[in-house]
Formats: C-alpha cells, structure tokens, sequence
C-alpha cells in the first residue's frame, strides 16, 4: 500500500502521534517510528511498525517523514538538529502535524530547503478521539506539488484542507482555531462555575447550552466526556494548550493588531497551568475557577 511513496516515517508517537502511526499501519503502510520513549516505540513495534534509533536513522530509511511533537524546541531538534531528519540520507519531505507556530515553521522550511527537502506544516484539530477514527482537520501548507503527491496518506487521518503555497499558512490556521478552542473551554468553565455558585445544577445546564445558542465543541465533548464525571481525561496537555495560545498572542502582536479576547483567555490558561501544571489535562481549567468560587462541578449520578 506504501506503494511509489515507500516506507513511511513517523516520529513522536504521544497521544495524537501514536493513534495516527497506528490507522497508517493499519491502512498497510510500512512505518518506520521513532520517539524519546522506547516503551511507546516498542508498542508500535508490536503493531507492526519497525524501530529506528534516531530523526536521522528515520530519514536515511524514508523518503517521506511525519512527526507529531510536543513542543517548538523538539519540532526544530527533530527536523534540523544534529541527528535530526536534515542528516536523513533518503528523505525528500518532511511533514510536520505539530502545532509550532508560522515562525518556526518558517525557519524549518528555510533549513530544510537548503538540503533539498521539501516541508508541509499539517498541524492538526479534532484531538485523541479524531486522531483515533481518522477524522481530524489537517491544515496544510507548502508545496502544492508535494501535498497532492501525500495527499491519500494525511487522507488516513482525516480531512487535508490545502490552506497555502506559503510555509506557515497552515500553523496561522491552527492557531486561529486553537485560540477559539481555548476561548469556549475557558468561557463554558467559567460560565458553569457561576451558575453552580448560583445553585444550578451543572448537567442540566450543560443540556441547556447544547440544545441553545451557545453550545460549542466544550459543551459538547469535553464538558459530557471529561469535567462532569471529573475524569479530567481528554488527552491534550494544559501546557501545549498554553503553548498554543502563546504562539496565537505572538503572531497577533507581529501583525499589529488587537488581541484583548486572546490576552484575557491567555491570562487564564496561565492560571491554571502554574496552578495544575503543565501536564495536567487541559480539562483541568475548571479546577482554579472552582477553587476561587468555592464549588465543584460535578455531574456524575448521586450515590
Ligand atoms: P504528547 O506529549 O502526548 O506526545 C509527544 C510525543 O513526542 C511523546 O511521545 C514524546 O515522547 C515524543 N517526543 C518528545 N520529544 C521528542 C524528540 N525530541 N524526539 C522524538 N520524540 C519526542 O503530545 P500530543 O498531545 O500527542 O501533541 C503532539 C502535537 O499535536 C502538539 O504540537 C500538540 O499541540 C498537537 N495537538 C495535540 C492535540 C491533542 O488533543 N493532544 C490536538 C491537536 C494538536
């Protein structure tokens, strides 16, 4: 199925990373993965993938390399570091699924170039659950040329949209999304913890909101799956949300324009991740809210 694109390589297997290393597997791609975790390496190894032993050892055996990471610093070390896919002796193209920004994705593309490997920024929307069922939004940009040659394969995954020639384009998409995600979950955390204080009960507001006019994807995914039964358990880091909405208020201010919605929402996320951590579930925003308020927001069933 590798078919004239050969084996595929995939680097960095984490919650979004490994569900999608696992539909190219099981869409009969060859994969070959590696990750800084040798126990998740090892479990797609189960699954079929074969192990490399650095970015670099994955694209002297792949012409195309995916990677999904979870910060700007381990995207620039992966692509361009010193044992990074750059030294790959057969790779042609490199696709980046990661959040990190148009600036770096810009820098990336630069150094790339200067070797004769070809970049698409892909990052991606629709967390675990659509990097799972392969219904995630990829946003995709670079050259056009190359996309409809890995078109079928980002296909796996989910939906390409084509949002550019221009590197970067694509990672200014998914920041625009990921500061609306961060608003409506900051905003629906807030707004329920207010009408518990006020003495609602939060699953029926939930009910009420999903059948009004402010539903969003909170209200009906990660209110439903994760903060009313308080597992706090969706799969997206409080500190790559923090990541992302950093990067949404630098490029805002590169372009000169006014962000006051986006600095509020940034203020909170801040919050709770100096106040749960960088590492808890970003379903956790909740939690600093229901502390100052003095109530917990908890939907499961009495007894
Ligand atoms: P994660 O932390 O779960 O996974 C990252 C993986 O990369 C880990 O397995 C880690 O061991 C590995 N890694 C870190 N540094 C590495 C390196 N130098 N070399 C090789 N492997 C390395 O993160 P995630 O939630 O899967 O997110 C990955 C990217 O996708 C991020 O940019 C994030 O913003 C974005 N994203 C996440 C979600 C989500 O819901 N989790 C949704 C959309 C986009």
């Amino acid at each position: 199925m590798s078919g004239e694109l050969g084996a595929i390589g995939f680097i960095g297997l984490g919650n979004m990373g490994f569900p999608m290393a696992v539909r190219l597997i099981d869409a009969g791609h060859s994969l070959v993965v590696f990750d800084t975790r040798p126990e998740i390496v090892a479990s797609a190894v189960e699954l079929g993938a074969q192990a490399a032993s650095s970015p670099r050892d994955v694209a002297d055996r792949s012409e195309t390399v995916l990677a999904s990471l979870p910060s700007v610093q381990a995207s620039r070390d992966v692509a361009t570091g010193p044992d990074g896919v750059i030294k790959g002796q057969r790779v042609k193209r490199f696709v980046d699924l990661s959040t990190v920004g148009s600036t770096a994705a810009q820098q990336i593309q630069a150094q790339l170039a200067q070797r004769g490997i070809a970049m698409l920024d892909s990052p991606v929307s629709g967390g675990v659950g659509g990097a799972t069922k392969g219904t995630l939004a990829l946003m995709v940009s670079g050259p056009r040329e190359v996309y409809d040659l890995i078109a079928p394969v980002l296909a796996q995954l989910g939906t390409p949209f084509f949002v550019d020639t221009k590197s970067g384009a694509g990672q200014t998409m998914k920041l625009v999304n990921n500061l609306l995600a961060a608003t409506a979950l900051a905003t629906t955390c807030e707004v329920v913890v207010m009408g518990v204080k006020a003495g609602l009960d939060p699953s029926v507001m939930i009910d009420v909101i999903n059948a009004g006019s402010g539903a969003t994807n909170a209200s009906r995914d990660k209110f439903p799956n994760s903060i009313l039964p308080r597992s706090f358990d969706y799969g997206f880091a409080t500190g790559l949300m923090v990541k992302d909405v950093r990067l949404y208020l630098e490029e805002a201010a590169a372009l000169g324009i006014p962000s006051e919605v986006a600095a509020a929402v940034g203020r909170l996320w801040e919050t709770v991740m100096s106040e749960e951590g960088a590492e808890s579930d970003f379903t956790s925003a909740i939690k600093p809210l229901e502390a100052a308020a003095g109530v917990v927001v908890d939907g499961r069933p009495a007894g």
